[in-house]
């Protein structure tokens, strides 16, 4: 090990800052942030750095530095731009046995600065050594959203209770389970839902009746459509605590791969064909039972689960149950492939409304007027497009009515075929497009032939249409 690390407790302590420019403002801040008591040297000072030494924040010498001003300080940091000046600021404090950090200089250093994860009062410090931070960054990017932010506010909890925790288990070993609980259990469950004061009574509660084992519950997620970048921060921290996971079909490679190594997968992804309700009734069972085990349960579907998948009948099922739950919403696939072909869902003078459907219940459908200036977003199999072209076609659209059909929407094998509604089927026959694949219904889609960044665009001679006055 080549640094020691260390915390230090700044509190009221002079930290001597040699420097006054931008660089040594942001040490100055981090500084205050930490309650130290802060000594601005320099020949000149940013305004920053002004404000702050006229709103008393710090003291401002504007002098030259001497060894002399290092008196009275615990720590020093140089973070000037002179190179030999702050070789003397290192070589005065170390002949005083003082710490010294010289900003972005590792070898003139006796102390670096970390990045750091403030979860207060937990705090994450990761060091290169001044060896490469930029690897430093970005592990305390990974760190940064793996931690969620209630760790923090359960650590302040068990901070203010720390007496009545002490007394109610004065057995270190009960002591130590009653932490662990905490961490794994409703109370926690509680401060991620934002609910601090049903944390708390939880909290006097278990210590007074004693903490049950931890029930299990299931976190009902959205995987998003397939690229494992729009994955939420909380999904993928949801995955990283599983024990089990239910996943769909839809459910990409990728996104699983995220999952902690040694979860339980189990995949109960309905196939065409099979009876959907008693898959439906196996799956609200599994849930149930793996929870009623204790285990946490993730359950996992493509896009956003409360949009035609069948979420809400889950919950419901889970609440009939007695078992815990909480949902993590996803990127439903409507705003995945608006995004991924460059199709505007709503735009100014091209569209004004939107309706996410799904072509299942179309034979119910009632005759209604093409609404104007209107997007139409349709989940659906690929074979049943002609039948929904055509039902839109006899509701009253326009045969040219522009439209697109996105296959694998958001994945590397993304396929945009445009059409217009009398064409589409025959189209999408020709290019053999399969399912998932999305339908998109509306004059914005025009806009895709012309803003498309991602994946394949097909673009048959008859759907080119003229670049129709949109507004830019
Ligand atoms: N809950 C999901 C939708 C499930 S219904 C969501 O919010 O996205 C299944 C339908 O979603 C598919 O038939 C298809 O129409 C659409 N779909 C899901 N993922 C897709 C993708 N990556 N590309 C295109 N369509 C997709």
């Amino acid at each position: 090990m080549e640094h020691f690390p260390l915390f230090l407790d700044l509190r009221g302590r002079t930290v001597l800052v040699v420097g006054a420019g931008l660089v040594a403002e942001r040490k100055v801040a981090l500084l205050l942030a930490a309650g130290a008591e802060v000594t601005v040297l320099a020949r000149a000072a940013h305004s920053r750095v002004q404000e702050r030494a006229a709103s008393g924040q710090i003291t401002l010498r504007l002098q030259d530095f001497a060894p002399e001003q290092l008196n009275g300080a615990w720590l020093v940091i140089a973070a000037t731009s002179d190179a030999q000046l702050n070789e003397a600021v290192a070589q005065a404090a170390a002949a005083r046995q003082l710490w010294c950090n010289v900003v972005d200089d590792a070898a003139r250093s006796s102390a670096q600065v970390p990045a750091i994860v403030d979860r207060a009062p937990i705090t994450i410090a990761i060091s290169s050594g001044g060896a490469a931070p930029v690897i430093a960054r970005r592990l305390r990017e990974r760190i940064e959203s793996l931690v969620e932010p209630s760790i923090g506010w359960l650590t302040a909890l068990a901070q203010r209770q720390r007496a009545a925790i002490r007394k109610a288990r004065p057995d270190l070993i009960a002591r130590r389970r009653f932490y662990h609980w905490l961490l794994d259990g409703p109370v926690h469950d509680a401060l991620r839902a934002a609910q601090p004061e049903k944390a708390e009574a939880l909290l006097h509660r278990a210590l007074a009746q004693g903490e049950k084992t931890t029930a299990g519950k299931v976190l009902l997620v959205g995987a998003g459509p397939g690229d494992p970048g729009l994955l939420t921060l909380r999904g993928l921290r949801a995955l990283n605590e599983a024990d089990v996971i239910l996943h769909d079909r839809l459910v990409s490679a990728e996104v699983l791969q995220l999952a902690r190594r040694d979860a339980l997968r189990i995949g109960v992804g309905k196939t065409p064909g099979e009876d959907h309700e008693a898959t439906q009734r196996r799956i609200h069972a599994l849930m149930v039972r793996h929870a009623r085990q204790g285990q946490t349960v993730v359950r996992l579907k493509g896009g956003d689960p409360f949009v035609f998948g069948r979420g809400g009948e889950e919950l419901l099922a889970l609440q009939q149950h007695g078992v815990a739950y909480e949902v993590v919403p996803g990127i439903t696939a409507a705003l995945a492939c608006g995004a991924y072909t460059g199709i505007p869902l709503t735009h100014r003078g091209a569209a004004d409304s939107l309706t996410f459907a799904t072509a299942h219940r179309q034979g119910d459908a009632e005759r209604e007027e093409a609404p104007h200036r209107h997007t139409q977003v349709i989940y659906m199999g690929v074979e049943r497009l002609a039948s929904h072209g055509a039902g839109l076609i006899a509701q009253g659209f326009a045969p040219d009515t522009p439209c697109a059909l996105v296959e694998n929407g958001s994945r590397p094998q993304q396929r945009t075929l445009h059409a217009t509604l009398a064409t589409v089927a025959q189209q999408a026959r020709e290019h053999a497009m399969a399912s998932p694949a999305l339908f998109i219904v509306g004059e914005v889609t025009r806009l895709g032939q012309r803003l498309a960044w991602f994946g394949e665009t097909l673009t048959p001679e008859a759907a080119q249409q003229p670049a129709i006055a949109l507004a830019a």
